[in-house]
């Protein structure tokens, strides 16, 4: 066997999960009952193991195991523990950079075929919603990107030319100020550029439901089984868990911001950002003036603020990423502090619930795909991630089961590393956002 890594201090050290515990959050509160599944015990083998049960891997998983592969998921937490479970539920078409700054970096071809992948991302996942009746509040009701300065809506008027002209992407329009109060009434937006495709859902339960569809398939999902170390070798992939050992021709590493000490390269090209999300008590008849056409928003802030509305009608809210290692002692009171600034008129609510996740930041804000010997991964997609994960595991299906297009695509544009080594890299990451969330402030 080739190459070896070890999670096995990140796993004491950090409780396996960056920190955070499972959040009290209102995904898990209105979670579609999923029983537990077992832990690996013992020797097993597959076809193809996939590490990390969130969206990228039980998508590869469930497509993998639909071509006819033997697989196996090995989760170190619950299924949906990581951000899959805990996100801000927005499908967001198109990746963390602009459609003008892809054609920039890549020319008018390749910036349509990676923009044409995600929008096929988005049908992939209406068609799985329907096909296996996953129940989780799937809203098609558009997403508005919401703009805190006049100077946006010049930016968000080509944006929406070039999505028209070069993306042939004609959903996308610009609300003026005279029009903005009936998409959201909030006193601190100017103006947004509204995707009419897209949408917003209840992300833990569609993610247990693609991985009911998954085991549908004939997937073996284990729980509670962290891989320690993974090795790499012209025979294939063996994976030590706490209490057993998998081998499979392949592997698929699906960890995302929780890849930690499994693997130092991987590891190496993305930033774990903490984002924390609020849930309101329900709002009743409020909730529908706040956000008339149910759109999911999120504003052009660096320090972003994004927040939709819940089935049973609370704003999940979200304000004030933060850029350092520990987390807040009380995340609700933290993130409601930002809620004001938006939504003056909701003085005096209270949050039922609170909690955090991480997102995986890339140098370049573009997801990193790739091969190494047996290993296939896809990871860091910058906070777009709810469209991004489910396609990404379709395509590495394909790649594992030997088709390469839209995988070899997102491989082209692989993101460099961190500069700074993992020593240096997140004191040189905090002071570049730190000056960036000031000048939010300056304006
Ligand atoms: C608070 C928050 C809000 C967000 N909001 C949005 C949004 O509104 N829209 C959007 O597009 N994106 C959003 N994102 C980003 C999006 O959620 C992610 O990009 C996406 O869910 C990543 O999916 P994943 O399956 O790759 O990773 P995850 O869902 O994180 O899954 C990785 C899994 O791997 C497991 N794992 C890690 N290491 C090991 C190991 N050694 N052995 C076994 N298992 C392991 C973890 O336990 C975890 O379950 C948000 C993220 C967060 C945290």
């Amino acid at each position: 066997m080739g190459a070896r890594s070890s999670a096995a201090e990140s796993v004491s050290a950090s409780g396996f999960n960056a920190g955070l515990d499972m959040p009290r959050s209102y995904y898990a509160a209105t979670a579609a009952p999923f029983g537990e599944r077992p832990c690996l015990f013992g020797a097993a083998s597959a076809d193809l193991l996939v590490v990390g049960g969130g969206a990228t891997g039980l998508s590869a998983a469930y497509h993998a195991a639909r071509a006819g592969l033997k697989v196996a998921v090995l989760e170190g937490g619950r299924i949906g523990w990581g951000a899959s479970g805990r996100n801000g539920g927005q499908m967001i078409t198109g990746l963390r950079q602009s459609p003008g700054q892809l054609v920039a970096r890549f020319g008018r071809d390749m910036a349509r075929d990676l923009f044409a992948l995600t929008v096929e991302g988005r049908q992939l996942m209406a068609d799985l919603i329907a096909r296996h009746g996953i129940a989780c509040d799937f809203k098609d009701s558009g997403h508005l990107t919401a703009a805190v300065r006049d100077a946006d809506l010049v930016w968000m008027a080509e944006e929406a030319e070039t999505l028209a002209g070069v993306m042939d992407y004609p959903h996308c329009r610009v609300i003026g100020p005279a029009d903005i109060g009936d998409e959201v009434a909030s006193p601190l937006y100017r103006g947004g550029l509204l995707d009419e495709r897209g949408a917003h859902l209840h992300p833990l339960n569609y993610t247990l439901g693609l991985a009911a569809a998954a085991q549908q398939a004939g997937v073996r999902l284990y729980e509670g089984s962290p891989v320690l170390s993974l090795e790499d070798g012209p025979g294939g992939v063996r994976a030590v868990t706490g209490q057993g050992v998998l081998t499979a021709r392949h592997a698929v590493l699906a960890c995302d911001a929780l890849i930690n000490g499994l693997d130092a390269d991987l590891a190496a090209r993305i930033m774990p950002v903490a984002s924390y999300i609020a849930a309101t008590e329900p709002l009743g008849e409020r909730a529908q003036a706040l956000i008339p056409k149910d759109r999911a928003v999120a504003d052009t802030l660096f320090s972003l603020h994004y927040f939709r509305l819940s089935a049973d009608r609370r704003l999940l809210f979200s304000g004030g990423e933060r850029y350092f290692p520990h987390h807040p002692r009380h995340i609700a009171r933290a993130v409601m502090r930002h809620l004001p600034r938006v939504f003056p008129q909701l003085a005096g609510v209270r949050a039922e619930y609170g909690w955090g996740g991480m997102v995986s930041v890339t140098t370049t804000r573009l997801p990193h795909f790739g091969r190494r010997g047996n290993l296939f991964f896809a990871h860091g997609y910058s906070g777009e991630g709810v469209i991004l994960s489910t396609l990404a595991g379709k395509l590495l299906a394909e790649a594992a089961c030997g088709t390469i297009g839209g995988f070899d695509l997102f491989a082209r544009i692989a993101p460099p590393k961190f500069p700074g080594g993992t020593r240096l890299r997140m004191p040189l990451y905090v002071l570049g956002m730190l000056w960036f969330a000031l000048k939010d402030r300056l304006g």
